[in-house]
């Protein structure tokens, strides 16, 4: 992507619109995060240090070297033979004594550090890589980049920074965020995000959002390496981001701020009462659970449980796999902090944009199709039995039920329970207390799960809708790509014809049908989910007050009868402005 070309003047104000991802109304100092390979410092070294600059290159290389050799190593063990073999052209990379002189040269001749030359070499070489448009040589150059940026990774390491070293109240602004940034991010600190590139319902905008930090994304905002303001406001419910604001416009926005902040306290006052709409009907409105820190809240919300808890967050920031011992205790945790409320733990749901620094096939083409979630983890039997049996385990402290994310068809859900038998028969064998009626629920977030969702409900005990992935594998548009939001519609009528489906479905196994996406925390949908008749909502921690206030404003009946109104509709347009006219008919304050 080309440097937006807005540059910062001092003194003026600079209004930008970016893209709405999590409400809220931040004013601070803006911190300019990069990652590693983005920016690497050029400086000269003195002649009597050149060897030692050598040396720190050579120590790079091993370091990378040895990384990929263990990496392999598992791989093969482990028959990731097509990944294996891809890290075998990385190590000859490594290996290439060419490239090794030519560096060590460079690295003499122009008296430079060592990550400077090496980029510089690395620039040249896929330069020339990318002028042959051969699938071969592009497939190289792809290999080239991995290894460059694992080199200068083991090069930087010490000057890798974290959102969680982040010292200083601050508004980050960065090109793109990954998920483990995210999960890194210190609330302490760390006011709003701003970037140029993310989409709503990324991984990356789903722990934002569980953090309560405003973020607006696909802001083309100036490189402030140059210049950086005093000031910025980030205004979260309209994606407006004010740089180097005026006095007036700092006073409206801290004034807006304070309005905010009430209402959220205000609504958070209704956290005691129930769920239940002003003629009775009470709904299940439970919680989404993406990190340990947020449990602590969990007691004073008012939530009638974890309705999901995304497990494989637990290693997004981290270097290796969690063990089962690792996993028990933070299981345990999760029981413990539900206080007697259900606790729906879900099983890995790695690959697509959730990645961390592990995952045997990260190498694919078109990761959300690929070796995703259940499919990677029956791909991964070892590692599966010991989330599995660290989730059994937790199950004896309380109420535990198990969830298997992106199931595409019942055969999957099948094998996926009968490795959960053999590791009940071996916890039975060795003692080991818990609980043999665990409920096993089945996530309907691929179009062929919706569909034969009668049968998949047949053989589980309850069923989550994901329309966070129900959207975007039913629309064939890609939840992370900002270029293609106008096409990512839940209001689609296919999507909304598909939650009827699956409630009928659940409900005529006699199987509890719950939403877990972020259509369950958005306020316009509250009315039209009920009336399709959706027994559960399960939101972000943040979102929960706003959600149980639409519904104790609403009357089943009437959204009964606007559910069956929508459904006569043609087009997603149609349908978000059925939504929006329902939702202001409420009249509900709002700041
Ligand atoms: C979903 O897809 O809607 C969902 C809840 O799962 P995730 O967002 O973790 O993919
Ligand atoms: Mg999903």
């Amino acid at each position: 992507m080309s440097e937006p070309k807005l540059q910062f003047i001092e003194g003026k104000e600079v209004r930008l619109q970016g893209f709405p991802i999590c409400p809220g109304i931040a004013v601070g100092r803006p911190f300019l995060f990069t990652v590693i390979d983005e920016q690497v410092p050029e400086f000269s070294v003195p002649i009597n240090k050149i060897d030692q600059e050598i040396d720190r290159y050579y120590k790079a290389l091993k370091s990378s070297r040895n990384d990929l050799i263990s990496l392999q190593e598992r791989l093969q063990r482990e028959g990731g033979s097509e990944a294996a073999a891809i890290l075998g052209s990385h190590l000859e990379i490594i290996r290439d004594p060419v490239m090794t002189d030519r560096i060590v040269k460079e690295i003499r001749d122009k008296g430079k550090n060592t990550e400077y030359v090496f980029t510089l070499v690395i620039g040249e070489y896929e330069e020339k890589f990318q002028k042959i448009t051969d699938q071969f040589f592009q497939e190289r150059l792809k290999d080239f980049k991995d290894i460059s940026r694992r080199i200068i990774s083991h090069l930087r390491k010490h000057e890798r920074y974290t959102l969680s070293d982040l010292r200083t109240s601050s508004i980050v602004f960065a090109h793109e965020l990954a998920p483990s940034d995210t999960a890194e991010a210190n609330t302490d600190y760390i006011q709003a995000f701003v970037t140029r590139s993310g989409a709503e319902t990324s991984h990356v905008a789903i722990m934002a959002r569980a953090k309560g930090i405003p973020f607006v994304s696909s802001v083309d905002f100036p490189d402030f390496s140059i210049a950086r303001p005093p000031q910025v406001i980030v205004d979260g419910r309209t994606g407006e981001v004010i740089i180097n604001p005026t006095k007036s416009s700092l006073a409206s926005y801290q004034q807006k701020q304070q309005k905010f902040k009430s209402h959220v306290k205000g609504l958070q006052k209704s956290s005691v009462l129930e769920a239940e709409t002003f003629d009775g009907y009470k709904l299940h409105l439970s919680t989404n659970i993406e990190m340990r820190a947020e449990l602590d809240a969990l007691a004073e919300s008012g939530s009638a449980g974890i309705g999901l808890f995304r497990s494989e967050y637990l290693f997004l920031a981290q270097d290796s796999f969690p063990t089962e011992e690792e996993q028990f205790a933070i299981y345990k945790y999760v029981v413990e902090k539900a206080n007697g409320q259900p606790a729906v733990i879900r099983s890995f749901d790695i690959g697509g944009d959730k990645f961390g620094n592990f995952h045997p096939t990260r190498y694919e083409k078109n990761p959300y199709l690929g070796c995703r979630a259940t499919r990677l983890m029956l791909k991964e039997p070892t590692l599966f039995k010991a989330q599995l049996r660290a989730i059994l385990r937790a199950s004896a402290f309380g109420e535990v039920s198990l969830l298997f994310p992106m199931i595409s068809g019942v055969a999957e859900l099948q094998e996926a329970k009968a490795i959960v038998e053999e590791v009940k028969t071996g916890l039975e064998a060795e003692s080991v207390p818990f609980d043999r009626d665990i409920a096993i629920g089945c996530m309907i977030e691929v179009p062929s799960a919706a569909i034969t969702a009668d049968i998949i409900a047949s053989e589980c005990d309850f069923l989550s809708i994901g329309t966070n992935d129900l959207v975007q594998y039913s629309l064939a548009v890609d939840r992370t790509n900002p270029a293609m939001s106008y096409l990512y519609t839940p209001t689609d009528p296919s999507i909304i014809r598909l939650i009827k489906m699956v409630v009928e479905a659940g409900n005529a196994a006699q199987k509890l049908v719950s939403v877990c996406g972020e259509i369950a925390a958005d306020p316009h949908f509250t009315a039209l989910l009920l009336g399709l008749g959706v027994h559960e909502l399960s939101v972000a921690l943040p979102s929960l007050p706003v959600i149980k206030n639409v519904i104790r404003h609403l009357s089943i009946i009437e959204a009964t009868e606007f559910a069956e109104e929508v459904l006569t509709l043609s087009t997603a347009a149609e349908v978000q402005n059925a939504l929006e006219k329902n939702y202001e008919k409420l009249l509900l304050e709002s700041p």
